[in-house]
């Protein structure tokens, strides 16, 4: 998709939101949560849903990888349950998940704006 013949971007910028995936213009309302219209939402959640973890496995890991190097440097620190650290380790992969959808949307925009 090369993006010509598409109207400039101002000119429709009132009669509608623009499909995030596929650039198309749709009235408001008729597009979902994420801003992609019906033939596009079903193909964007699949794929959201696969990079999300991949996002968050990518904030994730080397979260945990610094935090089982720290606790072996550490003996000090070994009062502490391995489980303590889990609950840290969950938010950063929830962070990483909530990041993830703002990545992906963002990636999208950003391969139809070229
Ligand atoms: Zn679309």
């Amino acid at each position: 998709m090369t993006g010509t013949g598409r109207e400039p971007m101002d000119e429709l910028h009132f009669k509608g939101v623009m499909c995030g995936a596929c650039g198309q213009m749709f009235p408001k309302g008729q597009l979902d949560a994420d801003d992609w219209c019906e033939a596009c939402g079903p193909r964007m959640q699949r794929r959201m849903r696969l990079w999300r973890h991949v996002v968050a496995a990518c904030i994730t890991l080397p979260f945990a990888v610094w935090v089982a190097i720290w606790l072996r440097t550490s003996p000090d620190l070994g009062f502490l349950p391995a489980y303590a650290w889990g609950l840290p380790l969950v938010a950063a992969y929830y962070l990483g998940f909530r990041i993830g959808r703002e990545v992906v949307k963002g990636y999208t925009r950003w391969r139809l704006s070229r």
